[in-house]
């Protein structure tokens, strides 16, 4: 809408803040026959924002109109199982494995991994579909617990990870074009806390150089290995591994801009959601530039309650008093613990001053990974 463009989004929340404030909202289920006639008939390019929108969904839509990512791309994205064959398959290109695991769909898969499997344990049950933020994810120890773990989870597709020693994380943003165009934002180093992303830190020095450079290549050639059009974001562990910087493993993708990808939105000349925007309409995409350090700090539900859980206004006065803070809230009408309900990024002439204010705000709103900044 800011770039001019009428805007509709078909979503069943009747209190959606996508659907709040675009200019058409379509309130049905993703897979309904009439509103995606109705999308259609509306908009001359559509995307997703949400990765579980149903592919087929996509399949449809793609009939009549360009849409990106495409129902195939996010069809993989959405699935664990294999979003990681993808990965095995373009190793040998893109220079970065995952973590070993196993596919954990049968009694006989589960049965097959005993106590004796160091190559998968400890390690994290994860299941292949419609996990996020953590959720969907048990952490085990023993063949005995991932058998409990595996019922806890319903029986459902998953796969076994093994926990790797981990000593940074970072994701890479790619946008390609129809035409196969493609750039890329600098990797970002990313703070997680029980699983759910807390700290983003962008600017110079995030990273050893090396690694970097690597992150940034191998999100590239996973982007075009999928012939992707769109944003992507492609999510790294680095691994402790004898050597000066440690090794890098991916870990999944997500087909959409990214929570570790919105500081673009100040610190940069053109933000992931440009990017998306030119991608889908078959615009140029421009290498964006980014003009300012940032460090990104996600706004929990946590923040609307004080210490007792009464529910409070968070001290914005104060944080807004700190040079460089832009916050945004989604307009998200329910505080919950655990839930994303905003975002502050600290942008600044240099990275001393953005950790300085970073922390400062952190502690206002007693944010989780403060040692971190
Ligand atoms: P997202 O919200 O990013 O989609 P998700 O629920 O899909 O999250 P993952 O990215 O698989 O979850 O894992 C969440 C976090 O848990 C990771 O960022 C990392 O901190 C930790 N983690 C996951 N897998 C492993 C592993 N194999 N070894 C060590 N830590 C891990
Ligand atoms: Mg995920
Ligand atoms: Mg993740």
């Amino acid at each position: 809408q800011r770039l001019g463009y009428f805007t509709a989004v078909l979503e069943p929340d009747a209190q959606s803040p996508a659907g709040l404030v675009s200019h058409h909202h379509i309130q049905t289920g993703y897979d309904d026959p009439a509103g995606l006639a109705q999308l259609a008939h509306l908009c001359q390019a559509i995307t997703t924002e949400f990765e579980n929108v149903p592919a087929q969904a996509l399949q449809t839509l793609a009939q009549t109109r360009p849409v990106a990512p495409g129902a195939a791309v996010v069809g993989i994205a959405q699935n664990r199982i294999e979003e990681k064959a993808h990965f095995a398959a373009c190793a040998a290109v893109s220079g970065v494995t995952c973590a070993p695991y196993a596919v954990i769909e049968t009694p006989a898969q589960l049965q097959a991994v005993q106590d004796n499997r160091a190559d998968l344990l400890p390690g994290i049950l994860k299941t292949a579909r419609m996990g996020y933020d953590g959720k969907g994810q048990v952490r085990v120890k023993t063949a005995e617990e991932l058998a409990a773990a595996w019922a806890e989870l319903g029986s459902a597709a998953c796969v076994l990870e093994k926990m790797l020693p981990l000593t940074a994380e970072c994701s890479v943003l790619v946008a390609r074009g129809w035409d196969g165009q493609v750039v890329s934002f600098a990797p970002q180093r990313n703070v997680h806390v029980d699983g759910i992303l807390a700290v983003t830190h962008a600017y110079k020095g995030n990273l050893p150089p090396a690694l970097a450079t690597s992150a940034r290549d191998a999100a590239v050639s996973i982007a075009q290995h999928l012939s992707y059009v769109g944003v992507l974001c492609v999510e790294f562990f680095v691994v402790k591994d004898g050597s000066a910087h440690g090794s890098l493993v991916v870990n999944e993708m997500a087909p959409r801009p990214h929570n570790s990808g919105h500081y673009t939105l100040d610190a940069c000349d053109a933000s992931q959601f440009d990017l998306q925007v030119h991608a889908m309409a078959g615009l140029p995409l421009p290498q964006p530039r980014q003009h300012s350090p940032a460090i990104m700090l996600n706004l929990l539900g946590e923040v609307w309650f004080d210490a007792n859980g009464q529910p409070q206004e968070p001290d914005w006065h104060s944080v807004l008093s700190l040079p460089g803070t832009h916050l945004h809230l989604y307009g998200k009408v329910q505080a919950r613990a655990g839930r994303k309900m905003g975002h502050l990024t600290i942008t600044g002439p240099d990275v001393a001053s953005v950790k300085a204010v970073a922390r400062r705000a952190a502690g206002l709103l007693h944010l989780p990974g403060q040692d971190a900044i």
